[in-house]
This record gives structure tokens, C-alpha cells and sequence, in this order.
């Protein structure tokens, strides 16, 4: 164990993984003593195998490395223009993936373990924090990820509400509103209920024929699922069952629930009443992304995009992210956290990781990495202003801060339909959807180096 300076009370980290790791990290090269703690090896997760830090539960891939056109190859570069550990080793542990950053994964987590080992300001104890912490931690820094220990998960619980903090993600797939075909779907609620304009057009609708439904539950039915891992069970609400499993207890099922064709009116051919009706609603504020409502689902991800694409409208949408139903435990945080990621309730206590309702091993990480920094400099009194939501990292703290929709908030993988619109028409005769990405990537490039104030590095 390595000696803390004692002129700077220490941050706690609660969870050595990808998040705790890196604020750990950011937060030590800050000048800011950390006591990092970890429960594995003494407390095992059912998904972890080893005791090492940063242990990639499943995939060993960071996913694209594209920071010129892919938003999270632009968050690996930002991570790596910040310093991060969890970067920089998975750059040093690569593997040949082609335009992926895969890793050694053992390679990887032992480097990460032994670099903070090494750390003077980092102090590692491994040992469950079982409840909230003592309230002599005065800044702490919950990483604990999507399988938090049960103890600490119900007593975090008490502070959130029974609504604060979920067990499982039930996610319904993301479209890109600009790729719905609005020749055929059209903007309404239901009865056009709402007192606004924009509450009565708040709902992207797919009207479908008797054929196009038909063909629709065939497809459903056909289409390969996932099974549960045997210690998930099976979290089946019947307010959010996943749509195969409604279409499973009869082919009308559907008709009168989710796609209930009443209420609402086609104006791309008014005399004709559709079958079904598939509504989509809106998943940001900016309105960029909209969810498919009613469309949980354990279909394979290359079933899901198949069969989405059946729906009128749809055949050419791009999914920010497909549907799934995991075992994960994460926080209302558009409700809960403030914009440095402090439970509004316990501002001592700050949120970092998939358990803020980001997802993956890279948002996770980069999370981590935030929460470091804005943790280490209110220690060192000279609180930092988050970075801005044109930036991969701001787009995602911006998101779950308060960008999504609180009610039905489900976790999020970074994508460009966070981060705002661009202000200026593409340059040059640029205008397809990569030179868009790439305007995205640039405007971020230069707002995360004024963020960091590392523009002359650059
Ligand atoms: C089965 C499974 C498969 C996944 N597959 C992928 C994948 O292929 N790709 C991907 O990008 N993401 C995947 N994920 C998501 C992945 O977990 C996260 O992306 C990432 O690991 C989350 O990082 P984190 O730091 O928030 O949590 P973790 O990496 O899980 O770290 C949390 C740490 O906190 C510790 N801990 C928990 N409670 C306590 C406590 N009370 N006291 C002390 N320590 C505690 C845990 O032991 C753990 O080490 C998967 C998740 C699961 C559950």
C-alpha cells in the first residue's frame, strides 16, 4: 500500500473498473490523493473472472477508431488528448482489429493495475463498500458499474427512490430523426393531445397495412433472440415486455397495444385508415433521436435492423443504438445528478460509469475520466465548468445530465445525434452524412482542446 499526502484530504473511488480506474487516474495526476476501492477478489460480480482493475467483462474491443468520422473513435481521442489510462493502455495492449481498437485484455488490466499501484497518490483497498459511505468521506466518486453490490445498490436506493435507480435496462431502438422517411411517416399524438403545438406533434408515426402488418409479425416471430445469462432470470414487466414476446401471445396483440391504429390521422392519404401504427418518440431534447415506442426487445442486433426496416418510413433509418434487456443497474441521472455529476441529494457523493446510464467500456471510461477531473479540482478549490456538449465527452455528460427525456430514460452509447446541430452549412460542397460526422468530429477536436487548455499541445 502506497502513503496518500496528508495536506490534501483523498477522494474516494468506490469501483476499480473502467470508470473508477480513470478517475482514479486523472484525479492522481491532479495532485489529488485517491483511495481507490474495490470489492473483487473479496466479493466476486457474476460477470467478472480475475481481480484485476479495468477487467473487460465480455469483448475485448474499444470499437472504432475513426476519431475523422466515428463518435466514438472521437472519444478515444479526446480521452487520449486528456491523458486517459484507459487510452493510452488499450493503445499499448493493441490488437490487429482492422478500424476497431481491440486489446489484450489481460495485457491491458494488469497495466492499468500496476500503473496505479505504482501511483504515490493512490492508495488501493480492496474490500466491498457495503452501504453509503462514512460520513467522513467528503468527496467520493461512485464507479460501481452495471452489477453494484447489492448492499450499496439498495442503500443508494434509499436516497434515490424506488424510480431512481433501475436493475435492468429495458431499451427500445434509437433512430436518427433525419433518416425517417417523411413522405410516409408524419408528426402527431395521439388525439392530438398536448397544449402546445409541440406537445400535439410531439410522436413520429409509421402507418402499416394489413400486408405490412402481417409480414411484420411473421418477421418478429422468425428472427433470432438472445437468451438471458442464468443469474439475470428473466426481468419480464408486463409494462415492458419485449415486443417478440407480445407478438408471441397472439397475432393481434400488438394491434391493441403499442401500434394501436386509433387517434390518429395519416395527411399523406387521410381516407385510408392503417391497420398499425408504430410511434416514435422524441429521445432528446434537441430532437435528434427518437425512440420506437413499445419496441424493447432480445432480437439479435442484425434480426433487429432487418425487421425495423419493415416498418414504412424506416427502411432507410439509422439506428444510434439497437434495443436490448440486460441486467444493469444504473440511476435515473437526468432526475438525480446535477451538470458535475453530483447526486442532487448527497452532493458529496459523485456518479461515474455505465451506473450513470452511459454504456460501454469507452463511455464508461470517459465518464470516469470527467468525474476524476471535476472531482480532483473542487478538492484543489478551483472547481472546473464542464465541458461543452459539442464535444464527445460533453455531448454524453450533457445527455444524462439533462438532455434526455427523464421519464424514459434508458442507457445511451455515444453517437452524433447528441451532440447539437451544426451552427454553419458544410463547407467546400460537403454534405453527405461522413462529411457531416466530420464536421461534428472537428468542432469537437477544437472545443475539447479549449476545454482542456491544451490547444498549443495539439
Ligand atoms: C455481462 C456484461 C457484458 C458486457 N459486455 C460489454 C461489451 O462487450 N462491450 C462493452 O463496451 N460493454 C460491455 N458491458 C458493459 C460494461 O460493463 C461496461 O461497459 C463497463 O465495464 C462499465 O464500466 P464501469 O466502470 O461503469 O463498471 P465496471 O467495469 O463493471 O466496474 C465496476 C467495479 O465496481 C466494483 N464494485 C461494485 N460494487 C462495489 C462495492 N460496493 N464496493 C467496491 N467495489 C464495487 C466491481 O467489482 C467492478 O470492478 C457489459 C456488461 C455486462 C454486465
Amino acid at each position: 500500500m502506497t502513503q496518500t499526502r496528508s495536506d490534501i484530504a483523498p477522494i474516494h473511488v468506490i469501483g476499480g473498473g473502467m470508470a473508477g480506474s480513470e478517475a482514479a487516474w486523472q484525479a492522481a495526476s491532479m495532485g489529488v490523493p485517491v483511495v481507490l476501492h474495490e470489492m473483487r477478489p473479496e466479493r466476486p460480480t457474476d460477470a467478472h473472472q480475475t481481480d484485476g482493475l479495468a477487467e473487460l467483462v465480455c469483448s475485448n474491443s474499444f470499437r472504432s477508431d475513426d476519431h475523422e468520422t466515428n463518435a466514438v473513435g472521437l472519444l478515444h481521442w479526446e480521452m487520449r488528448q486528456a491523458g486517459g489510462l484507459i487510452i493510452g493502455a488499450g493503445d499499448r495492449n493493441s490488437l490487429p482489429a482492422g478500424g476497431a481498437l481491440a486489446v489484450d485484455r489481460d495485457a491491458f488490466s494488469a497495466e492499468v493495475t500496476a500503473t496505479l499501484e505504482a501511483h504515490p497518490l493512490v492508495t488501493i483497498e480492496r474490500g466491498e463498500v457495503p452501504g453509503l459511505p462514512p460520513a467522513d468521506w467528503d468527496s467520493v466518486i461512485v464507479a460501481t458499474g452495471p452489477l453494484t453490490s447489492p448492499a450499496l445498490a439498495d442503500a443508494i436506493r434509499g436516497l434515490t427512490g424506488d424510480d431512481g435507480l433501475a436493475f435492468f435496462d429495458a431499451i427500445a431502438p434509437i433512430v436518427h430523426a433525419e433518416s425517417v422517411d417523411l413522405s410516409k411517416a408524419w408528426f402527431q399524438s395521439r388525439y392530438d393531445k398536448g397544449e402546445t403545438e409541440e406537445e400535439r406533434t410531439a410522436y413520429l408515426n409509421c402507418p402499416m397495412s394489413r400486408e405490412q402488418y402481417e409480414a411484420f409479425i411473421d418477421a418478429l416471430l422468425a428472427a433470432p433472440k438472445t437468451e438471458f445469462k442464468e443469474w439475470e432470470g428473466t426481468p419480464y414487466f408486463e409494462g415492458c415486455l419485449p415486443i417478440e414476446v407480445m407478438a408471441e401471445r397472439g397475432r393481434e396483440t400488438l394491434r391493441y397495444g403499442p401500434l394501436k391504429p386509433v387517434g390518429l390521422t395519416n395527411p399523406h392519404d387521410p381516407t385510408v385508415k392503417p391497420h398499425a401504427i408504430v410511434q416514435l418518440r422524441k429521445e432528446n431534447a434537441l430532437g435528434t433521436l427518437f425512440n420506437i415506442v413499445g419496441f424493447q426487445t432480445k432480437m439479435k442486433y442484425a434480426a433487429q435492423t432487418e425487421v425495423f426496416r419493415m416498418i414504412p418510413g424506416l427502411e432507410e433509418a439509422r439506428f444510434a443504438r439497437l434495443g436490448g434487456i440486460h441486467r444493469n443497474t444504473f440511476l435515473n441521472s437526468p432526475r438525480l445528478l446535477d451538470g458535475a455529476m453530483r447526486l442532487k441529494a448527497d452532493p458529496r457523493l459523485r456518479f461515474a460509469g455505465q451506473v450513470t446510464g452511459v454504456e460501454g467500456y469507452v463511455e464508461s471510461a470517459a465518464m470516469g475520466l470527467l468525474a476524476g477531473r471535476l472531482a480532483a479540482a473542487e478538492r484543489l478549490g478551483a472547481p472546473l465548468v464542464a465541458p461543452p456538449p459539442t464535444t464527445a465527452i460533453g455531448a454524453l455528460l450533457n445527455h444524462i445530465t439533462s438532455g434526455a427525456e427523464a421519464s424514459t430514460f434508458q442507457p445511451m452509447n455515444v453517437n452524433f445525434g447528441l451532440f447539437p446541430p451544426l451552427e454553419a452549412p458544410l463547407k467546400g460542397g460537403r454534405r453527405g452524412k461522413r462529411d457531416r460526422a466530420r464536421a461534428y468530429a472537428e468542432r469537437a477536436k477544437d472545443h475539447w482542446l479549449d476545454w482542456l487548455g491544451a490547444r498549443a499541445a495539439a
